[in-house]
C-alpha cells in the first residue's frame, strides 16, 4: 500500500520533512502536485508566481525523477483531489507539510476529516522555524509587536540540523494519469511579457532547490558581511533574494538558520552581528506567518478596526501611474519598474512605493496589495499582507500612518549617486547626481544638456509632497477623532 506525499509550498527533496517520512516509512511513493485555483478562499496564484512554478516544478519533477520517482500533477480543490487520489490507489497513509494560509488550514482540516480512520494522514513543520501556536504571550494570545515575538521566539528557536536528501525512494508500480505541466500552461505566450524574469533568473535556473541553495551560499559569503547597512541600499546587491526560494520553500527556513549560524560563528563578532540582523528578517517572516494564522482575515481587513471607516479615494488613473512606474517620483518610478521586469522588488523600495500609494494617492492598501500579489515572484499570503497592513498604519507594529515617507528624500539617501534609478528609469540616466531625485527641480539647461523633457519623455510628480503629506494627515484625522 503506498504513501502520498503531497507537495504544496515545499518544492525541495532536502530538509523535507515528510518526504523523509515517506522515505523511512519504506511504503512505496506517489509524489503529487496539485495545482489548486479553486478552494474557496485561495487567493489564485498570480502571473509571476506561476511563472515561478512552472520552473520550480520542473526541477522538482527532475530531482525525483532522479531517485526514482514520477512526480505526478492533478488540478482542482486539493482536498477532493488528494481524497480521490487515495482512494483510487488504496493509499495507507498521505503526508504533507503544513500551509498557514486560512485557506490551506480549512482544507487540510477538511481532508483529514474525511480520511479519517481509512487513511493515516500526517502534517508536518518545514516551513518555519516555530509553528504559529508555539510563540505566544504569557496569555496564551499572539503577540501583535515584533521585537517581544522575535526574543520570545529566539528563546524557544533551536532547529535541528536539516534533514538530508534521500538517495533513492522507492516508486509505486501502479499505473496513474496526470495533466503535463505544458496543460497548465503556467508560462504566458500571448502576449509573453516573461523576458525580464528570463533575464532576472538565468532563464528558469535561477529557479528552485539547487539555485536557493547556491543563492544561499553566495549571500553568506558576500552581501551578508554588510548586511544591516547594505540591505537599505536598493542599487547594491546587499540582499539574499531568497524570497521567491522560500515562498515556494525550495530552501527552508531551518537551512538557511543552520548555514547562517555556522558562517556567523566561523567568522568574528562583526560578522555574527551582520547575521543576526538577516535572521531577524527571517523572524519578520515567521512573525507575518504568525498574524496571518491567527488573524484570518489579515489579507483582506485591517488589523485596527478604526481603519475600517478610513476614507481611501478610487482613483483608477493614479493607480495605473503608479503600476506603471510613472509618478514623477525616479525612486518610486524605479521600483515599480523592477518590479514589473524583474518580479522582485528591494525592501526598501517596496516601502517608498507603498508609502506614496495609500498616503500621498489615498489609495487602498488591499490594491498595492492585489497588484504585488500579481506581479512579485515572491507574492506570499502572509509577508505581502503583512507588509502592505504595516505600510497602512494599520497593522501589527505598524508604522503609524502620520509618519509619511517623504519620496525624494528616501532617494537621496538611499540611493544616494542615483544608481538604482538610473537603471530602472533610463530616461534619467544623464541627469546629474543633484537632481536625479527631483528632475522637476532641474533649470531648463540641465534637463536639455540630459535630454529630458518633462511631461514628455518623463512626468511631473504626479502630487506634490507637502500637498500629499497634508492630504493624508486630514484624512486619517476623520478616523482619530472617531476613535
Ligand atoms: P532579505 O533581506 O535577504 O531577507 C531574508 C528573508 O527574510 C526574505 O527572503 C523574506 O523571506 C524574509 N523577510 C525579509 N524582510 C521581510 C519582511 N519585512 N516581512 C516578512 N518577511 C521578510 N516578502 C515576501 O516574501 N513576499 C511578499 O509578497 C512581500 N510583500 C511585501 C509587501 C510590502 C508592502 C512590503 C513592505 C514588504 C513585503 N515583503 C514581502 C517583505 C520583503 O520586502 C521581502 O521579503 C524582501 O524584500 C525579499 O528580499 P530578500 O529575499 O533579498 O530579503
Amino acid at each position: 500500500q503506498p504513501i502520498i506525499v503531497w507537495f504544496r509550498q515545499d518544492l525541495r527533496i532536502a530538509d523535507n520533512p515528510a518526504l523523509h517520512h515517506a522515505a523511512q516509512s519504506g511504503r512505496p511513493i506517489i509524489p503529487v502536485f496539485v495545482l489548486d485555483d479553486v478552494t474557496p478562499g485561495i487567493w489564485k496564484a498570480g502571473g509571476a508566481t506561476r511563472w515561478w512554478l512552472h520552473h520550480s516544478l520542473t526541477q522538482l519533477s527532475d530531482s525525483l525523477r532522479q531517485r526514482g520517482l514520477s512526480l505526478l500533477l492533478r488540478r482542482g480543490p486539493g482536498d477532493v483531489v488528494i481524497a480521490d487520489l487515495a482512494e483510487q490507489v488504496g493509499a495507507a497513509e498521505l503526508v504533507w507539510n503544513r500551509c498557514y494560509e486560512p485557506y490551506a488550514v480549512d482544507r487540510d482540516t477538511r481532508l483529514k476529516a474525511a480520511l479519517k480512520g481509512r487513511v493515516m494522514a500526517t502534517s508536518f513543520k518545514a516551513a518555519l522555524l516555530n509553528e504559529p501556536w508555539e510563540v505566544l504571550t504569557g496569555q496564551g494570545t499572539p503577540y501583535k509587536v515584533f521585537t517581544p515575538y522575535w526574543r520570545a521566539a529566539l528563546a524557544v528557536t533551536a532547529p535541528d540540523r536539516p534533514l538530508p536528501a534521500p538517495d533513492r525512494l522507492l516508486p509505486w508500480p501502479g499505473d496513474l494519469t496526470g495533466d503535463a505541466l505544458a496543460d497548465w500552461q503556467l508560462l504566458p505566450t500571448k502576449p509573453d511579457w516573461a523576458a525580464g524574469l528570463r533575464r532576472a533568473w538565468s532563464d528558469g535556473e535561477g529557479v528552485g532547490e539547487r539555485a536557493a541553495a547556491v543563492r544561499l551560499a553566495q549571500f553568506l559569503s558576500n552581501g551578508a558581511a554588510n548586511y544591516a547597512l547594505g540591505r537599505d541600499v536598493p542599487g547594491i546587491d546587499g540582499t539574499s533574494r531568497l524570497s521567491p526560494h522560500l515562498h515556494f520553500g525550495e530552501i527552508s527556513p531551518r537551512q538557511i538558520w543552520n548555514a547562517a549560524k555556522m558562517a556567523g560563528e566561523s567568522v568574528n563578532e562583526t560578522f555574527k552581528v551582520q547575521i543576526d540582523s538577516f535572521l531577524r528578517e527571517i523572524g519578520w517572516r515567521e512573525f507575518s506567518h504568525s498574524l496571518l494564522y491567527h488573524f484570518p482575515t489579515l489579507p483582506e481587513r485591517p488589523l485596527s478596526a478604526s481603519f475600517e471607516a478610513f476614507p481611501w479615494t478610487r482613483d483608477d488613473t493614479s493607480l495605473a501611474a503608479w503600476q506603471r512606474g510613472q509618478t514623477g517620483y525616479p525612486i518610486v518610478d524605479a521600483g515599480m519598474r523592477q518590479l514589473w521586469v524583474t518580479g522582485w522588488m528591494h525592501n526598501r523600495v517596496r516601502m517608498i512605493v507603498g508609502s506614496l500609494l495609500v498616503k500621498h494617492l489615498l489609495l487602498p492598501w488591499q490594491a498595492g496589495e492585489r497588484w504585488f500579489w500579481d506581479t512579485l515572484v515572491d507574492a506570499d499570503l502572509a509577508n505581502n499582507a503583512a507588509g502592505w497592513q504595516w505600510i497602512g498604519g494599520c497593522g501589527a507594529d505598524a508604522a503609524p500612518y502620520f509618519r509619511v515617507f517623504n519620496p525624494v528624500l528616501q532617494g537621496q539617501k538611499f540611493d544616494p549617486d542615483g544608481r538604482y534609478v538610473r537603471q530602472w528609469v533610463p530616461e534619467l540616466k544623464h541627469m546629474p547626481d543633484k537632481y536625479i531625485h527631483t528632475p522637476w527641480t532641474a533649470p531648463p539647461v540641465v534637463l536639455r544638456g540630459a535630454g529630458v523633457t518633462l511631461g514628455r519623455d518623463y512626468p511631473a510628480p504626479i502630487i506634490d509632497h507637502a500637498l500629499g503629506r497634508q492630504r493624508a494627515l486630514d484624512a486619517f484625522a476623520t478616523i482619530r477623532s472617531s476613535d
